[in-house]
Order: C-alpha cells, then structure tokens, then sequence
C-alpha cells in the first residue's frame, strides 16, 4: 500500500523532496501525504489482530549481530570480579577472557569492544600504548584463538591509564588537547599493531580522528577501521562505568571536554568533524535519553550510526527488576528495539548477551 501511494506521488511531481523523505522518514509520508479511507472502512487494529500477524508486519527486528559487548579485563586478577553497580558484569581475569569470548560466539554475537584496567597508572598514562599492556595482550591471545570469527573493537582512552583519571594528559588543571592527540595515537596505534579491527577513540579531544587515522596510514594499517564517540555527552549515566573501570576522575570533571548533553546543533556538528577527518562509524554515547540525536545523525551521513547504550541505562533497568518492579527481559526488548527504530546500526549494550539468549529462544 505504501510503496504504490509513494509512486502514485512520485508521478504527480506535487512533492520534490519525496525522495529524501521517504528513505528516511515514512510516517511523515504515510500521515500527511495520503488521504487513506477513514474509519470505519480502515481500521488498524485489523493488523494487530494475532501474534502472528503482528510479527508479519513488525517493522524493527533486533539480532545478536546488531550488539557489540563490552568486555573489561583487569591486569593482575585471577579470578573474574563482578562489578557491584552493575551486577552480571564483570572485570575479566586475563586468564579467563578466552572462556568468556567463546561463550559470546556462541551466542551468535559478532563483536567485542574492550576497555582495559592496567595494573599500574601514571601522569601521562603510558601504559596505554605499552605494546605487553593489558589490552594489547588480549587482543593477541582472542586473535589468536579466534582469528577473524569476532571483531575485536577497542576503546582508546586514557582514563583508565591516567593517575589522575581523565581522558588527557594535563597542563597543571587544564587537558593539554593537542598533546593528548599523541598519546591517543599511540595507543591506537598499538592496538592495531596487536590486531585490533576497530580502534574507538574516546576522549573527546578535538581532531583525535584525524590524528589517529594520519598515524595508522602511516604505519600502513589502512584496514583497520575508527568508529568515533563523536558525540559523546557529558551524562551523569557514566557513573556504574567508572566504578567499573576504576577511572572515576581525582579533580574537577570532564565538562571542558565531553560535550553538554543540552545541545543539538553542537552533536551534529561533532558528528560532522567526525566524518570529514576520516571516520568509518560514528556514535552516539549515551543511547536511551538520546534517541532524537541517533535520528537526526542517522539523517545526517550515509555512515554507520553506532549508539553506545551506557552503564547507567544498565543499571537502572537491573536495579528496578531486582526490585521485581519491571519485567526485565520485555523491558530491555524495547528499550533497544525503540535505540534501533531511532536509526543505530549497531549497538553497544551490556544487555548485549540477555538480548542474544533471549532472541536464540524465541
Ligand atoms: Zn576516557
């Protein structure tokens, strides 16, 4: 019925930016551009009528190939610790991490994105570039195991490297953004020397995409893809995270740098950077409070929209179904459907593995 309306629509030449319009915007069509029968001859309930006939006409379908999960792992540990504020997800023992990523293929899930914890943090966060560092190591020994059956995304920031605990390196209070960028290249760098697929820069520096693209062209690493936090807000979400990745930061907080979660044009604009200095993805960070901008960024480039769905939006459903005050499972069904409907390609979510189980069993 649509498709034959939009054609009909086509033909009369009323509306120019039909074309526009319908890849990325088929309500407004449907609701403004047609005159459809009325009630009672039309009635929409005639396609609600049975779980089967709902499923026919669903129009947003998750699959475990949509998620990428986080994974932390944790220098010097032996055993997996589960992370009180968020409880189901833990820090990963380097020993056990192979055990846990076979299990994730299992699942049918394509993807990891790593955040590691090092044993030992500095000013300038060295240990982030440490080609024998925690996260260099696991990407070997998964690459090893698993060759090219998962992608392997990882994190690059210095957060969890810092002693201080933020995204840069300091000059006294203040990030130093352009000296940061080095370092940030660096670790990316090492990274995609340990067989990195993806490398996700993180810290919200001006011009870290441009900076880490130049450095891994130049060591001949053409291959391996950047997904930019492109816009990145300053969420009050990121808390369980921080507990998480031991990174919570020791002065002030990272205003001058994450971007104000009030604004529009400023996201879009960061996407847009993102883009020009060579992005392969860009993202969204957090996800449910933000559906407005992953659908305007999704109307913005022809790229893959990442959205990360954060810690807090983790915690918050655990927290209420612990309390048996939500279904868990149909809740975090449609929080996401709805992240999907709003235009991400792909997902960062903890709920990550919760999601494959569910969709295996249904
Ligand atoms: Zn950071």
């Amino acid at each position: 019925m649509k498709n034959r309306n939009v054609d009909k629509l086509r033909n009369t030449g009323k509306n120019k930016s039909l074309d526009s319009d319908f890849r990325y915007n088929t309500t407004y069509i449907s609701t403004n551009n047609f005159s459809y029968e009325l009630f009672p001859k039309m009635r929409l309930r005639r396609l609600r009528k049975t779980a089967a006939i709902r499923e026919l006409f669903q129009e947003i379908r998750l699959s475990s190939r949509d998620f990428v999960m986080p994974i932390f792992v944790q220098e010097g540990i032996n055993k997996n610790l589960e992370i009180e504020s968020m409880p189901g997800i833990f820090r990963y023992s380097p020993n056990k991490i192979l055990e846990e990523i076979d299990h994730i293929l299992t699942l049918g899930i394509k993807g990891i994105i790593l955040f590691g914890i090092p044993l030992k943090k500095d000013l300038n966060g060295k240990n982030s570039f440490n080609d024998k560092g925690i996260v260099q190591e696991t990407i070997k020994s998964i690459k090893k195991n698993f060759g090219d059956k998962l992608v392997i995304i990882t994190d690059v920031c210095l957060c969890q490297y810092t002693s201080h605990g933020h995204c840069g390196i300091l000059q006294g209070k203040e990030i130093d953004n352009d000296k940061s960028l080095n370092i940030l290249s660096k670790t990316a760098l090492s990274h995609a020397v340990a067989g990195a697929d993806i490398v996700a820069p993180s810290a919200m520096m001006d011009g870290q995409v441009k900076s880490i693209r130049n450095a891994l062209d130049r060591r001949n690493f053409y291959n391996v893809g950047i997904i930019g936090y492109s816009a990145k807000l300053s969420s009050n979400l990121y808390t369980p995270f921080r507990d998480a990745s031991h990174s919570m930061p020791e002065f002030g907080d990272r205003k001058s740098y994450q971007m104000p979660f009030h604004n529009t044009n400023e996201a879009l604009n960061e996407i847009m950077m993102d883009v020009k200095e060579g992005a392969d993805i860009v993202m969204i960070k957090p996800a449910l409070p933000y559906l407005d901008l992953i659908y305007k960024t999704r109307q913005t480039t022809l790229l893959p929209v990442c959205a990360y769905s954060v810690s807090g939006e983790y915690s918050i459903i655990k927290a209420a179904a612990l309390e048996g005050w939500i279904n868990e499972d149909e809740v975090v069904m449609e929080f996401t459907t709805c992240i999907k409907r709003a235009g991400a390609d792909i997902i960062i979510s903890y709920h990550t593995k919760k999601i494959a189980e569910i969709l295996n069993r249904s």
